[in-house]
């Protein structure tokens, strides 16, 4: 299943609530199959109903992760790479992230690239062993320099050539601007997407984890194709609602959370306006009471910033990113 860049996956746990799609027209879902290791109950039940798609009631494109980073235990992954492949060609999501290591700032290079032969080790068993054609593998590259990238790129080409290349570990990278010691901040992360990108002009290029709306934004303008967010998720969890434009806003009472500012009366106005079908339904009191209104209300305005006119942002957004980051889309 191919699909429309820029694009958005809504990150879901299995059987979470709310389910946006079941709403609204999404992008796509974007799930995990750290949950169904050693899960038999779950898995039979998605196999039963004929593979993912039924199980989440979601008939557009379906990513399943590896969760590669929550098996991380003690610096080494603890399942195998074929029993992920298993996990896949049993819920036949469309696309499959293959097991990968990531790696963060404080670890040495030696460790890095220890952790980048497995994951290499990894996609070329997945490769190696699938038997049906879906979902298609998503190889990911976790690299904070030219050459450790170029090894990445290297080892990747001898398994074949991937729709989608992905790249991972630039979370920790994205908190600051320029970042502590040798790895750069957000200037490094946007460094290391247009150099994948500038390699595979032709793929399409997802980059995991910085789903905030002005990551996302940022990554887009840097080269990336694609996205995943768990914000609009977590974001409600916190007590706060994305506005278009604005960021986020706390709106809760009783949980007061220092990140997020306050609703002002211009910004009442724009939420007021919303034709999200929670806030046409409820309004605000209904968002500051439901976890589940304001998880609806923020994956509305997320889908809604990914289908706007990219000229908005280069008249609004960009100008200032350019300014920080010096670059140009
Ligand atoms: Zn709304």
């Amino acid at each position: 299943m191919g699909f429309d860049v820029p694009f958005l996956w809504f990150t879901q746990p299995l059987g979470a609530t709310p389910s946006p799609w079941r709403h609204f027209k999404v992008d796509g879902v974007m799930v995990n199959a750290y949950e169904l290791v050693g899960n038999s109950k779950i898995l039979e039940r998605i196999v039963d109903r004929g593979g993912i798609h039924k199980y989440i009631g979601f008939d557009g494109p379906i990513a399943m992760d590896s969760g590669g980073y929550r098996f991380l235990k003690k610096g080494m992954l603890d399942v195998d790479a074929e029993e992920i492949l298993d996990i896949y060609e049993k819920c036949k999501p469309n696309y499959g992230v293959v097991l990968d290591f990531p790696i963060s700032p404080g670890i040495d290079k030696s460790l890095i690239e220890k952790r980048m032969y497995i994951t290499i080790m990894n996609t070329k068993k997945m490769v190696l062993n699938k038997k049906t054609s879906n979902p298609d593998l998503i190889p990911v590259i976790h690299g904070y320099d030219y050459d450790l990238i170029g090894k990445y790129i290297e080892g990747l080409s001898k398994l074949g050539d991937f729709k989608i290349y992905g790249i991972g570990s630039l979370v920790p990278l994205v908190y600051t601007i320029k970042g502590s010691g040798s790895i750069g901040g957000i200037y490094r992360a946007v460094e290391i997407v247009q150099f994948v990108k500038s390699i595979f002009p032709e793929r399409i290029i997802h980059v995991f984890g910085v789903g905030s709306i002005i990551t996302m934004h940022l990554m887009f303008f840097a080269g990336a194709d694609s996205i995943d967010s768990s914000s609009w998720r977590s974001k409600a969890s916190y007590g706060a609602i994305q506005l278009p434009g604005v960021g986020d806003r706390y709106i809760t009472r009783k949980r007061r959370h220092k990140k997020y500012p306050t609703l002002k009366r211009r910004e009442r106005r724009i939420l007021d306006s919303c034709e999200c079908p929670a806030c046409r339904e409820f309004g605000l009191e209904g968002l500051r009471k439901s976890f589940k209104l304001r998880a609806l209300h923020n994956a509305w305005i997320y889908q809604r910033e990914i289908e706007t006119d990219p000229t908005i942002f280069l008249e609004t957004i960009w100008p200032i990113m350019r300014s920080i980051i010096g670059i140009t889309p």
